[in-house]
């Protein structure tokens, strides 16, 4: 290698890029080389043991298998023993199972990058980015495999711990700071799926059809001080997130245990913000019923102006007066202002009583001047956002149509490295 650098710093121009990308092939290539050394080196060397089947009986060596393994320095052949059983006649590769590359010629190193550029960009994209930035190449639909594979991992280990927490004791929580106010807000949005996804559901095309499925996002952060107007102030890196596509009693049970798992026990003051959509009421009484329930503001303002509009056109916008009381929180006085006059025609009158009722039924979770004199949070921006950068800018390209398991998939994968977790899954993996 030296012998190389001297003949290339002895031409007349330097090109430097060129010097950089031949010493990080000559680099992959020795490494690639000390690798495979080491791995001969530790199958001589490691203590042979008794190799048992599945079905309880001794398995006898059958001779090496060769395989080639892509690793981050490149190619790396390997050659091990196989192992049968005389009985049942089921193999085994006991030291693929030692170095974690069962059933896979994609070291746990490349499968890493495979999972986290399949997780955050397209896969044809991803595979793009892995060639240029680690000189690998692989298929898009490896990727795209190995992203679902681990995914599917992570949502595993997930549940595991999710069991945990459920069963352990409020001590074992992280400690939170005292003064933390303690965040739940859940939210869904619908992303494109195949067709056989869709059988027998209803949707909102016009003909009645569905083309999408609901995510179902939660997310847990908190908030300690205020910014420089006195508005509440998100913690920095306190956002966690879950989600699924699933059924809203299993996500609550979901969205919960990672409430438990960040300190919903210790927390004095606990919100839960959401958009009164009618399950998200089901799991507030399910799982959070000592928090304060509110009802983004937001979504308020819409149903407000849904109103105006019915009784005087899609230009319409809300009264003053009816944006004051919602804001003061007096949704008795403002049902019965909006009432007063019901627009003509009988479809419209239903959707304004439709409207109108949405208020009375969230009239408790709609004290928006209380929420604002003890400084909380009363709009859902938080998961909203989540909504686009965790699920829409991966799950939600155009041409896109995932089947639920895939998306399930890296729906975990996203959730878990944009908690800031993937390195502690990772690490849990192997052991
Ligand atoms: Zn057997």
């Amino acid at each position: 290698m030296r012998r190389l650098a001297a003949a290339l710093a002895a031409r007349q121009t330097p090109d430097f890029e060129a010097w950089e990308s031949l010493m990080l092939q000559a680099a992959r290539r020795g490494g690639a080389g000390v690798l495979g050394s080491l791995l001969t080196h530790w199958q001589q060397h490691a203590p042979r043991e008794v190799i048992l089947c599945q079905c309880g009986q001794r398995m006898s060596s059958r001779g090496r298998r060769g395989k080639g393994l892509l690793t981050t320095l490149g190619r790396v052949p390997l050659a091990r023993s196989f192992y049968q059983c005389g009985h049942c006649g089921r193999g085994r590769f006991p030291e693929d199972e030692r170095l974690d590359i069962i059933n896979t010629t994609y070291s746990p190193g490349v499968r890493r990058l495979m999972a986290r550029a399949g997780s955050q960009t397209q896969f044809e994209q991803a595979a793009e980015d892995l060639c240029c930035y680690a000189g690998l190449q692989v298929q898009p639909r490896e990727i795209e495999r190995v992203a679902e594979e681990v995914g599917r991992q992570v949502e595993h280990w997930l549940s595991e711990q999710q069991g945990q927490v459920l069963k352990s004791e409020p001590a074992a929580s992280p400690a939170l700071e005292p003064k933390a106010k303690f965040y739940v807000s859940f939210d869904g949005t619908g992303i494109p799926v195949r067709k056989v996804e869709l059988l027998g559901r209803r949707g909102k095309q016009a003909d009645g059809s569905a083309r999408t499925r609901e995510v179902k996002l939660g997310c847990v952060f908190t908030q300690v001080g205020l910014d420089k107007e006195g508005y509440p102030q998100r913690d920095p890196d306190s956002t966690t997130y879950v989600g699924a596509i699933e059924s809203s009693a299993l996500f609550g049970w979901r969205i919960y245990a990672e409430a438990r798992r960040r300190g919903l026990d210790q927390a004095k003051t606990v919100i839960v913000l959401t958009d009164g959509a009618r399950y998200n009421r089901t799991i507030v009484q399910t799982h959070f019923h000592d928090a304060v329930h509110i009802v983004d503001l937001f979504h308020a303002y819409e149903h407000l102006t849904a109103i105006a509009q019915l009784l005087w056109g899609p230009e319409a916008k809300a009264p003053k007066a009816w944006r004051d009381l919602l804001e003061a929180g007096d949704i008795r006085r403002l049902v019965r202002k909006a009432g007063q006059q019901l627009p003509a025609s009988a479809q419209s009158r239903k959707a304004m009583v439709k409207q109108l009722r949405y208020f009375e039924k969230n009239a408790l979770q709609m004290r928006y001047a209380e929420y604002r004199a003890q400084k909380f949070f009363v709009g859902s921006g938080v998961v909203e956002a989540g909504c686009r950068t965790v699920i829409g800018e991966r799950l939600k390209q155009s041409g896109m149509r995932w089947s639920v398991r895939g998306a399930n998939a890296i729906i975990a994968l996203r959730c878990c490295i944009l908690s800031g977790r993937f390195e502690d899954f990772w690490t849990a993996r192997t052991q």
